[in-house]
């Protein structure tokens, strides 16, 4: 694409990214006299007014995963408790510290590891900004560690091809290659095809429980089982599924063992701002053992400012985030998250069981909690489902490799016939793809082109300009 492309595709993208050009007063440069503060604070009820009701109410997937009143209400008074906290002041704020390691704590142990836990009782961790950061922190926490230890100059990481996009990220930023391994038939990752791409440059092994894709489980003991063998590392994101698992385990679900009882583990990834009913901007990633994690660590010792040290990417860190983060967890409690399980659990069965009921489309996968579907009637267009489904308000996802949607259930849908009308309007909305197989959106073209060999490159480019809008005032 060219620059006069690029600016074609942006121009049709504007009215979908910025529905408040004409609404709003924009801020080009710093207004010369301050706005008053009460302006401010109306503009942005206008704005959350327009904006809330859709995720509110249950057209999303995923996005916000509590979101009651009262628990927001709970977590914005935590946030001006501790607003001008920062963890990188140790000394001003051991407070903050303090949140932070009971939170490492409280996941490690929710997962089988730390203190009183005989098999992994070394577990530990730290705090980062989200899943992604986890990932990313835990990729260059074995790059480091088989530079220092087997002097690996060429590292690669092997994880399966449903692993989340930030192990590619974690590849690209931190110059490590990554091999991705195939799906059976069940989209789990195949143990033998994973193990066949181990060699000697290999820093670690990866493997999701639950993938974001389909939502199911990869098989954890059987892929850290080859890691131990080859004598590398083996991560498991957890960051959808580990506040979710622990408790459908016990509710009497069926959950393979994917965590820190499982002895090939040797780190995992968690998300506190998603199942954990944190605000956004939180997440665990965790260790077996102390020497790991200090493979994360950032130390400099002589630095004109300073002896410096930060345990993750970011200096300065939002205090408050951490704050929310432990409020969450100490305030909901292993009974508030058994309740919370067993609800969304409920809810996504029933739009699970709607979805195998309607003709033409197929589930796929296992998950306890993802509702994962593509056509099994070739002349209904998987994308088509989902612009029909997004003209009635829903926001799913669109995925790829193969064509298909999910909603990953959240307590959003949980609230009386709310997995009723997923069932209803998608019925709606595959028999409308079917009468106007045209009806494409905006998206459904670009998935089309990016199924195409010759597609990706127009697909990457697409994606920039996208960004780009983005930032465009
Ligand atoms: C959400 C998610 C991530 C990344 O999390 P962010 O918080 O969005 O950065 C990683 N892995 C899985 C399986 C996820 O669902």
């Amino acid at each position: 694409m060219d620059a006069n492309e690029r600016a074609a595709l942006a121009a049709m993208l504007e009215p979908e990214l910025k529905p408040y050009d004409d609404r709003f007063e924009r801020h080009h440069r710093l207004p010369a006299t301050g706005l008053s503060r009460d302006d401010v604070l109306a503009e942005m009820r206008e704005v959350r007014a327009l904006e809330e009701a859709r995720w509110s109410d249950g057209y999303a997937s995923g996005a916000v995963y509590h979101g009651d009143p009262d628990h927001m209400a709970f977590l914005d008074e935590v946030y001006a408790l501790n607003s001008q906290a920062n963890p990188l002041h140790a000394d001003l704020w051991p407070s903050a510290t303090k949140y932070e390691a009971e939170v490492v704590a409280m996941v490690a142990a929710m997962l089988h590891g730390g203190d009183g836990f005989a098999s992994a009782p070394d577990v530990c961790g730290t705090v980062s900004s989200g899943g992604t950061e986890s990932i990313l922190l835990a990729m260059k926490t074995y790059r480091d560690q088989a530079r220092a230890e087997r002097g690996v100059t060429r590292p690669n990481i092997v994880a399966p091809v449903s692993a989340h996009a930030a192990f590619d990220k974690a590849s690209q930023y931190f110059g490590i290659e990554i091999r991705k391994a195939p799906l059976g038939p069940d989209f789990k990752a195949d143990v033998a095809g994973a193990g066949d791409l181990v060699d000697e440059d290999t820093v670690a092994m990866v493997g999701s429980a639950v993938q974001f894709p389909q939502g199911v489980i990869d098989p954890i003991e059987e892929l850290a089982a080859v890691a131990d063998e080859h004598g590398v590392g083996f991560h498991t994101d957890s960051c959808l599924g580990g506040f979710v698992l622990p408790w459908a385990e016990r509710i009497g679900h069926p959950v393979p063992p994917f965590d820190f009882r499982v002895p090939g583990v040797t780190s995992m990834s968690c998300d506190t701002h998603k199942f954990g009913y944190a605000a956004k901007g939180t997440s665990v990633v965790l260790y077996r053992h102390p020497d790991l994690r200090a493979h994360q660590y950032y130390r400099s010792a002589d630095w004109p400012g300073g002896l410096y040290f930060s345990p993750t990417f970011a200096g300065s860190r939002p205090g408050a985030l951490s704050a929310q983060a432990w409020a969450a967890l100490v305030s909901i409690g292993e009974e508030g998250y058994l309740d919370a399980t067993g609800r969304i659990l409920d809810a996504a069965a029933v739009m699970r069981n709607g979805v195998a009921a309607i003709d033409g489309l197929e589930l796929h996968g296992d998950s306890l909690w993802l509702v994962a579907f593509g056509a099994s009637d070739p002349d209904i267009g998987i994308y088509g489902v989902l612009d029909q489904m997004g003209r009635r308000g829903w926001s799913l996802n669109g995925l790829q490799k193969p064509p298909s949607v999910h909603l990953c259930t959240t307590l959003r849908h949980t609230a009386d016939g709310v997995p009723e009308r997923f069932v209803g309007d998608l019925a709606a909305a595959v028999d409308a793809a079917r009468t106007d197989p045209g009806s494409g959106g905006v998206m459904a073209p670009v998935y089309g082109m990016a199924a195409s060999v010759d597609g990706r490159g127009t697909v990457e480019d697409i994606l920039r300009t996208y960004v780009d809008v983005l930032f465009r005032v």
